[in-house]
């Protein structure tokens, strides 16, 4: 049995969830077997009913006030009691800050080998070989599990295509019942949300990206227009949070963020290595620079060798017309 860990917030599956399905489904085809989510947290019918569509086979719900706010502890508990009632073959989790959080916690519980940062599988004979991005994504490490079952793994997000997962499936829904454990070592006093505005880029389907390309800070407005044009979030080089044209939290790369939205578009970034590995996973990269022989064409997908003064303007003109068409 394959088990996905569901990631959620605000009563709605996050984007992870649905790459881990697709993992599961995709390793449940190739291994013989079958495929459980499973869902903790407080008042999630809707979302055990959204995982029951999904081409799986069984829904796990642990449905507790207790588990209401997230809990590293609380998690690994429930956790622990359930996948020790099953016969486990992978446990599949995040590779998000919450699944980071838990995911060795529960390798260590369940004393078995965790494979983090995974972004593809192979079956070599009966093996399941994980491959892992090391070294700042810069290379890739197969790892053969040995031993008995359970594996954990986490999948990077974007690693998998979500909006391919397979739907049309009559998933069994099981209440798992959770023992009165008390709340944990842990108690969550606050959630502070993200000021407006600052998307959360790991999960942003569009990015417009700006780099020192822009030249100065008023400039950058071209890249919000276009960003918004297209429902889009922005991103940043280094350079530009360097400078304080915006903050750190913009910032794409091996010391900012990583992110694999489904389109990247990367105007005025050259593509040096630390800005690549934060961005090189999307799927789609188009990349707007005056120099033909900047590093970024050889990661594009798209590549438009021209002044983006010129492109980027015309390129919200078309966006913004599309949406009103
Ligand atoms: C330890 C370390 C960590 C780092 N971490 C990060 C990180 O997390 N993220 C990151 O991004 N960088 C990081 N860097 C910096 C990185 O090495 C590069 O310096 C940086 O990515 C370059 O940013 P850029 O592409 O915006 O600027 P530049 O390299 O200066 O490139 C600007 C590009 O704009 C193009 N351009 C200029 N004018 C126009 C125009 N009118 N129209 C079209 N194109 C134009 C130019 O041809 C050029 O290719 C790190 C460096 C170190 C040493």
């Amino acid at each position: 049995m394959i088990f996905v860990i569901a990631e959620h917030k605000d009563n709605k599956l996050k984007p992870i969830t649905s790459d881990l399905l697709v993992f599961a489904q995709r390793a449940g085809r190739d291994f013989g077997q079958p495929v459980t989510a499973v869902l903790l947290g407080s008042g999630t019918s809707a979302m055990a009913e959204e995982l029951k569509s999904k081409k799986i086979d069984r829904v796990i719900a642990a449905d507790d006030p207790n588990l209401a706010d997230y809990n590293p502890d609380v998690y690994v508990g429930v956790l622990k009691s359930i996948l020790q009632n099953e016969k486990p073959f992978l446990i599949l989790i995040g590779h998000t800050t919450q699944g980071l959080d838990f995911a060795p916690r529960l390798s260590v519980a369940l004393r078995k080998p965790l494979i983090a940062g995974c972004v593809e599988y192979e079956k070599q004979g009966d093996r399941l070989v994980l491959t892992r991005q090391i070294f700042n994504s810069k290379m890739n490490m197969k790892t053969a599990v040995r031993g008995e079952p359970p594996y954990l793994a986490t999948a990077s997000p974007g690693a998998f295509p979500g909006d391919e997962v397979e739907a049309g499936g009559q998933a069994e829904l099981i209440q798992f019942p959770v023992s009165a454990s008390g709340p944990g070592r842990r108690k969550v006093v606050e959630r502070v949300e993200a000021p407006k505005g600052k998307a959360d880029l790991t999960a942003a389907p569009i990015i417009v990206s700006g780099g020192r390309g822009l030249k100065e800070k008023a400039n950058f407005a071209l890249v919000f227009e276009l960003a918004e044009a297209m429902g889009g979030s922005v991103g940043a080089s280094r350079p530009v949070v360097d400078a304080e044209w915006l903050p750190r939290e913009y910032q794409i790369g091996s010391s900012g963020q990583t992110v694999s939205p489904k389109l990247y578009i990367a105007v005025g970034i050259s593509g040096a290595i630390q800005h690549l590995v934060g961005m090189q996973s999307s799927r789609c990269i188009v990349a707007i620079n005056k120099d033909p022989e900047a590093p970024i064409f050889k990661v594009a997908h798209y590549g438009i060798a021209d002044d983006l003064f010129k492109v980027v303007p015309a390129l919200t003109r078309i966006f913004k017309d599309l949406r009103q068409a």
